[in-house]
């Protein structure tokens, strides 16, 4: 049961757990808490004992960049047979989500290896198929989508989340933009990202409360017979796992931290119904999991990556991470 090959995803989720190095500031007041046993059990020494987690593949502090995407990248093919791929990060900030997904210039992460290997693959697919691939880019804040793509042109466009015939989920009134190499997607996606940073009445630290996520559409078209297979591949940057809410927050503070924790625990709920075949998934709940709907379940692959401190002052958080995890399970 926990070891589903990433051939053989369909309609389930993976979940992997990665373990993000601790600081030098950090090692010199802090001590580890976590030991992983084999690449699949970690334990964490709790103050009243140890508690073990089981996931598909635990990645040690020291795993590169490379080594996170070696088994993602069979995904990618997954998405030009006609899956949606969904890989989504999930932990508290501060723990590498985002260098999980986006990275940085010195070890890019998911998002630039999946672009690559998306062209390799359309390459591959030329000469039997006519491959178009277009990308889109939203963020989810307080249970508002915004258009990371239109952010630019200044005019207010309202997005509705619709489900069409073949129960594709889209945006109306999203820019889904075509692309044609690696990296004119590659400009797009860090252009987006740039106007979710620098949007006027953002915050600074606006992107740890916020869901970004990037779908990728690939439609091949049979150059034979004209059929067309389609799927995408979704990266989703979620937002911090920690409950932002003090006591005594208020107004949109609360607010804020509400429609994370909900969209969170909605997500979960979908997980969990998931991993223990519940005859009705719970997609209806949230904004988050209806968006993802085609991407979970059904004729999904779905990957999740919890990220967690194996610092001990961060022991709570990252029991709760990866107790969350564990109800895909
Ligand atoms: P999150 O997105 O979950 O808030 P980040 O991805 O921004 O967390 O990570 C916080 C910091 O830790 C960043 O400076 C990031 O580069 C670093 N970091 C996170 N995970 C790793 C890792 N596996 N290896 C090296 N550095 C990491
Ligand atoms: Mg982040």
């Amino acid at each position: 049961k926990y070891f589903n090959t990433i051939e053989d995803l369909k309609g389930k989720i993976r979940v992997y757990c990665r373990l993000r190095p601790m600081t030098p500031a950090e090692q010199r007041v802090q001590h580890s808490v976590a030991d992983v046993v084999d690449p699949y059990t970690l334990v964490i020494n709790t103050p009243k004992g140890p508690k073990e987690f089981h996931f598909d593949r635990v990645f040690l502090p020291e795993d590169t960049q490379e080594t996170v995407f070696e088994d993602t990248h069979t995904l990618v093919q997954s998405a030009f047979d006609g899956y949606n791929v969904c890989i989504c990060a999930y932990g508290q900030t501060g723990s590498g989500k985002t260098h999980t997904i986006i990275g940085d210039d010195i070890q890019p992460g998911l998002a630039t290896r999946t672009f690559e290997r998306i062209f390799q693959l359309t390459e591959d697919h030329q000469a039997q198929f006519d491959v178009q691939v277009s990308c889109s880019m939203l963020e989810l804040y307080n249970d508002k989508l915004i258009d990371l793509l239109r952010l630019a042109d200044q005019t207010e466009v309202k997005l509705e989340i619709k489900k069409d015939k073949r129960g594709i989920v889209w945006v109306q009134g999203s820019r889904i933009s075509p692309v044609t190499d690696a990296n004119q997607l590659s400009d797009l996606f860090y252009r987006g990202l740039h106007s979710r940073h620098t949007g006027s009445t953002r915050m600074n630290d606006r992107s740890s409360r916020s869901h970004l996520i990037v779908s990728i559409n690939i439609e091949c078209t049979s150059r034979l017979h004209g059929t067309v297979i389609r799927g995408k591949v979704s990266l989703l940057d979620l937002a911090g796992s920690e409950r932002f809410a003090k006591s005594g927050s208020s107004g949109d503070q609360l607010r804020e931290a509400s429609s994370i924790n909900k969209s969170l625990s909605t997500l979960g709920d979908v997980i969990s119904a998931l991993a223990s075949e519940q005859p009705h998934t719970p997609y209806r709940n949230s904004k988050l999991t209806m968006l993802m709907q085609d991407s979970l379940g059904g004729n999904a692959k779905t990957l999740l990556f919890v990220t967690a401190s194996i610092a001990a002052f961060n022991l709570d958080e990252t029991l709760t991470s990866l107790t969350y995890a564990s109800r895909a399970k």
